[in-house]
């Protein structure tokens, strides 16, 4: 009965609806042919260690050039993405394009004992082949697979067989493994033995409450604990203020990232950020030196 009044209720016209999905479809006709045209690309986020300031992590994170609509962020297409199935191709290109770019500022000496870092949505990680589709974009691009971090969520963990198998065969490629968002899922922590990972990314809210709220504080001090046991790297996710960056040093969270250090941004800005840090370093050697 209720279903039926649900269904007959999602066929009466409604003109908001409609609009709503007049729209969302124009959105997927232009998404379809974002990639060849061009319209595409990866904004990074420099990750802190907090012990020596060095930047030990990129993330790349993508942004869509919509001709007429402007910048749009992630939250604004990657469900849609997601929806039609085109996460497939646009994760491909992802992970194409910030392999090629990592490799180049390897090239360029300007990083050295740092990652790339790139989403992977449940729908690409459950999709055949992804062992072979990263392995292949390794190879083509000729980035060194320990160069890269792949982040998945916590959900991608729920059909723990599936996910083994997976994360096996991504670990034997020598990629690493990063649950981003930790502790807003719902997933049983069981995954964190059985599984081959490398870093908890401790999702934003914790991060956000952690002055104000003594439950964050003990969440984040918690996950810290457990990763320490497990042997694996933490990262903070969301850092935007002095405080917070103190709290964490004092908790001694290894890594940060967030708008207090800095907000992602294009590639060349961030090759020009990457050539100053290495030119203060080693005016700083010279100096020691002299
Ligand atoms: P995420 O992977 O958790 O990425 C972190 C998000 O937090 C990014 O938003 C980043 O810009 C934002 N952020 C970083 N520092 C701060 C801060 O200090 N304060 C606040 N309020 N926000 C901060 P963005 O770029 O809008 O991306 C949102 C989400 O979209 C990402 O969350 C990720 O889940 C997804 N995403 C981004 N790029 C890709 C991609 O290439 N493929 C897939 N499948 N998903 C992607
Ligand atoms: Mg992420
Ligand atoms: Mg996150
Ligand atoms: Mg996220």
């Amino acid at each position: 009965q209720v279903k039926e009044q649900g269904r007959n209720s999602f066929l009466t016209f409604n003109p908001g609806m409609n609009r709503r999905y007049e729209e969302q479809l124009a959105l997927e006709k232009y998404l379809r042919k974002a990639i060849v045209k061009n319209e595409l690309l990866l904004h990074y986020q420099p990750q802190i260690e907090l012990e020596s300031g060095a930047i030990v992590g990129l993330e790349a994170l993508i942004r869509w050039n919509h001709p007429v609509l402007g910048q749009l962020a992630p939250n604004e297409f990657i469900p849609l993405a997601e929806e039609t199935g085109l996460i497939v191709s646009i994760g491909e290109w992802v992970l194409r394009e910030a392999c090629q770019q990592f490799r180049r500022w390897l090239d360029l000496g300007l990083l050295q004992e740092a990652r790339v870092a790139v989403n992977l949505s449940s729908r690409q990680f459950v999709k055949c082949g992804l062992v072979n589709m990263v392995r292949k974009a390794l190879q083509e691009t000729g980035l060194d697979s320990r160069f890269l971090e792949l982040e998945i969520t916590e959900s991608v963990t729920m059909d723990m067989a599936r996910a083994s198998n997976i994360l096996g065969g991504l670990a034997n490629l020598g990629v690493k493994i990063a649950i981003d968002d930790f502790g807003t899922g719902y997933s049983s922590l069981s995954y964190l033995k059985r599984f081959t990972l490398h870093c908890l990314k401790i999702d934003r809210s914790f991060i956000q409450d952690l002055r104000t709220d003594p439950g964050a504080m003990g969440i984040v001090n918690a996950i810290l604990a457990m990763a320490r046991s497990l042997g694996l790297k933490v990262i903070a996710e969301g850092v935007e203020t002095e405080e917070q960056v103190q709290l964490l040093h004092e908790m001694n969270c290894p890594i940060v990232q967030g708008h207090y250090f800095y907000q992602p941004a294009t590639a060349p800005a961030i090759e020009e950020l990457l050539a100053e840090r290495l030119n203060s370093v080693s005016k700083t050697r010279r100096k020691r030196r002299n």
